[in-house]
């Protein structure tokens, strides 16, 4: 049996296997030869003083233990051709795993999705980027895996259930990502990896006898007596089927507007809405690492801060370090950013979201749209944005001290965001509360990381697709639409995930819930 052992060791040795074993051979007291192999199980830079350290967990085989690499393999799915339909809308983590838990039941899913194959997407990002062509079913939002597909790739968490979430990263290793995200304390896989991982699913999908359908955008949804009947497609075709695991995401407003217009069940939700800040990366490992150059053994640094501001809360959200501001929006006439990173994190600048929680009393000016008036703020916040800053993919941009002053920056230096910016006062994009409140917020930001509020820094409006402005309501139990037989909201876009692992977790237990509610069906 190994011996499991916590460390905290310098990152000179946590990189290197040789003194690895010597640091753990004085510690154990025996000598380095007798040591067969150290397994790092967990992984986390401590930061919190001058001396940085890394804390590891790791399992040690002496000579003579029996050792064995962990092999990470696909479940053993059935052929399921021939078996029982259920149709997935949207090809998302959330659609894509809950696609791979069905057919471990035994059963055939059928994915829609509006966008293209991964390789595909790629052409409309481009034209999002250069050109300022939006593409209403191909962004970065939209389009075989979902809006996760071009991102950083971040797989943590607030899901307290550590066995569902090993359970997707351990699948994820076994179709491609590295084995470190199960180590990592904050795992990320890249937005170069990504797209094979996701192509491989696609194809592990197929191979089994499912099928995936793309540039098939789902407009109408079939119900008689309140339950479920199928899909009718944009090209008119009909698809029918009694169980649909709908995980349209957080931006497919045509179906929340769908689903209000066929009186389908649907609620205002809050969530989250500011900018998008850049740093130099360089700036931010020095006020996390308390160094003036980061090194080679250390990893780019990310930062989390939550301020409460004016009674509300204001934090960073999904923070790329390393990373590019991306143009998000998923419609002409609108601008929205986020953030990517590739693998190794080694683009100059870092960005994150900066973000408040909005509450409904705020949509109050929106009231008029019911459940959709939260989608009608955050898309009217959008629009103004895409006014303000000259009618393309430019984003309305300010220096962060000139914002917190009220001041129209004078210049904006390039920034990642690559259709470009226009300087703005940031007071314009957004209603007064709120720009009060981020104002308030960076300087308090600021007094907890000196040197992070800074001329230099550059914030860009608006992160606005945080989370979902909707919830579509299900039954706590059988995961079904409260009012809607055979109906499964799943996912970001249904109000009950948060960010890639949350929604794939969401779409295999949805998955679930249909086989479960088939097999009480066939008893009877
Ligand atoms: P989505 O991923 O949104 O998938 C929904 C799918 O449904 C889309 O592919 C869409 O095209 C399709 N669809 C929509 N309407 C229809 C229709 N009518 N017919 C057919 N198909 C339809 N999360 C993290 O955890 N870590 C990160 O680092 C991270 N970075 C991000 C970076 C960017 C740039 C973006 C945009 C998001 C990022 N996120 C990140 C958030 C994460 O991507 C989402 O939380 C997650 O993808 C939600 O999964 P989902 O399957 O519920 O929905």
């Amino acid at each position: 049996m190994p011996q499991e052992l916590l460390l905290q060791v310098t990152p000179e040795i946590a990189a290197n296997q040789e003194q690895l074993k010597n640091h753990i051979s004085k510690q154990i007291q025996v000598s380095a030869n007798a040591i067969q192999q150290v397994v790092v199980l967990k992984r986390s830079v401590d930061a919190r003083q001058k001396a940085i350290k890394i804390n590891l967990k790791v399992a040690v085989y002496l000579k003579g233990d029996f050792f064995e690499a962990t092999k990470f393999q696909l479940p053993d799915y059935p052929n399921v051709a021939t078996a029982q339909e259920v149709v997935v809308v949207g090809a998302g983590p959330a659609g894509l795993f809950a696609a791979l838990q069905l057919i471990e039941l035994g059963l055939k899913p059928i994915v829609l999705e509006r966008g293209k194959e991964v390789r595909g997407r790629r052409r409309d990002l481009k034209a999002i980027n250069v050109d300022h062509i939006v593409h209403e079913d191909s962004n970065y939002c939209f389009g075989e895996g979902g809006a996760g597909t071009y991102s950083d790739g971040k797989l943590y968490t607030r899901s307290k259930k550590r066995g569902d979430v090993t359970r997707i990263l351990e699948l994820l290793v076994a179709y491609g990502a590295t084995p470190d995200i199960l180590v990592e304390a904050h795992p990320h896989i890249g937005t170069n990896k990504l797209p094979q991982i996701i192509q491989d699913i696609r194809q592990k999908i197929l191979a089994c006898g499912g099928q995936v359908l793309f540039e098939t955008r789902v407009t109408d949804i079939l119900i008689k007596n309140n339950e479920v009947q199928g899909v009718v497609t944009h090209q008119g075709d009909t698809i029918l089927a009694n169980k649909m695991i709908l995980a349209t995401g957080h931006s497919a407003r045509d179906i929340y507007q769908l689903l209000d217009t066929k009186k389908i069940f649907i609620e205002a939700k809050p969530f989250a809405l500011g900018v998008r800040a850049e740093h130099s990366q360089a700036l931010i490992d020095q006020i996390q690492y308390s160094c003036d150059y980061r090194g080679e053994l250390l990893p780019p640094a990310p930062y989390s801060i939550v301020k409460q501001v004016g009674g509300r809360g204001m934090y960073s959200f999904c923070m790329c370090p390393g990373g590019v501001i991306a143009p998000c929006a998923t419609s002409p006439g609108e601008v929205v950013t986020n953030g990517w990173s590739p693998s190794k994190r080694d683009q100059p600048t870092a960005n994150s979201g900066i973000v408040i929680e909005l509450r409904l009393e705020d949509f109050k000016p929106f009231a008029k749209f019911g459940a959709l008036a939260g989608m009608e703020f955050q898309k009217s916040i959008e629009q103004k944005a895409w006014q303000l800053a000259g009618e393309s993919q430019r984003v309305p941009a300010q220096r962060m001290i000139d914002f917190t002053q009220g001041k129209v920056s004078s210049s904006i230096p390039k920034t990642s965001y690559v259709p470009g910016t226009t300087s703005v006062e940031m007071g314009q994009v957004f209603p007064g509360f709120l720009t009060q409140i981020l104002r308030e917020g960076f300087s308090e930001f600021g007094k907890s990381m000196k040197g992070y509020l800074t001329n230099e820094a550059i914030l860009h409006a608006p992160e606005s697709r945080t989370s979902s402005p909707v919830r579509i309501p299900r039954d706590p139990i059988s995961y079904e639409h409260l009012q809607i037989k055979g109906l499964y909201p799943c996912g970001e876009g249904a109000g009950y995930a948060g960010g890639i692992i949350s929604a794939a977790i969401d779409g295999e237990k949805c998955a679930l819930m249909v086989g479960e509610c088939l097999r009480q069906k066939n008893m009877q």
